[in-house]
């Protein structure tokens, strides 16, 4: 009866010890970049596939001081996304009294390549098509839940007609007439715009508005326009 009783101790203790082989094995290629292997579910910055064994939702969540925040929503910069540099650039006097939403009218997107591809798109057409010295936005909003940055805070955009010198851009990729953008999209809009305004690039006393409301345009798309009326600080 001892005997059973020991054997069976020591075999749970080499389970064990097998399994902590197995999790310190398993994280061995993510550690590699620097990262851990978690469930995607948990708070993470940047996700990366294919680093991690065990469930398809085990990923690699590549550590934050590698990825630039502004508040809680992950920024992609123009270094991550492939800019060109802008061919010209003016400062505007900060904190700005608006910010203004808007939508590309292109195609949605729902991950970082396909967001970035997005960017030097638009960058490109802009610059090159309009003839303007950047990208026209502050910042673009992806269905991933990442705000991609355009000429950024504090510098004069190319989005509102009369009102690029008081307020920023913030655009978010698709055509939201008949649909509205995820929920992550939608939170990572609004958390842009309390980071610009716990940075002091936004009053807080400043009003949020569409496109529409000061240009003859549909933008930001019906759907979309309905939901930003419902936020803080519409009007
Ligand atoms: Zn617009």
């Amino acid at each position: 009866m001892f005997c059973l009783v020991s054997w069976k101790i020591a075999m749970r203790t080499v389970f064990i010890i097998l399994s902590f082989v197995a999790a310190v094995y398993a994280d061995t290629q993510c550690v590699a970049v620097g990262g851990t292997c978690q469930e995607d579910h948990q708070p993470c910055g940047a996700y990366q596939s294919g680093l991690c064994d065990g469930a398809a939702n085990r990923k690699c969540c590549v550590p934050s001081a590698s990825a630039t925040y502004c508040g809680l929503v992950r920024l992609i910069t123009r270094a991550e996304w492939g800019a060109r540099p802008p061919t010209a650039r003016s400062t505007i006097p900060t904190p700005v009294d608006f910010t203004f939403i808007h939508h590309t009218v292109g195609n949605r997107c729902f991950d970082q390549s396909t967001c970035s591809a997005q960017m030097r798109n638009i960058q490109g057409y802009h610059m090159d098509a309009n003839g303007w010295g950047d990208i026209g936005y502050s910042y673009c909003i992806g269905e991933d839940g990442y705000a991609y940055e355009g000429r950024g805070w504090g510098v004069e955009g190319a989005h509102t007609y009369n009102y690029n010198r008081v307020s920023h851009g913030i655009s978010y990729f698709g055509n939201f007439n008949n649909a509205l953008p995820n929920e992550k999209a939608l939170n990572a809009g609004q958390q842009l715009i309390d980071c610009g305004v716990s940075q002091n690039h936004i009053k807080s006393n400043y009003r949020l508005l569409g496109h529409r409301d000061v240009s003859a345009t549909e933008c930001p798309g019906h759907l979309l326009y309905d939901e930003i009326r419902t936020w803080p600080r519409y009007g």
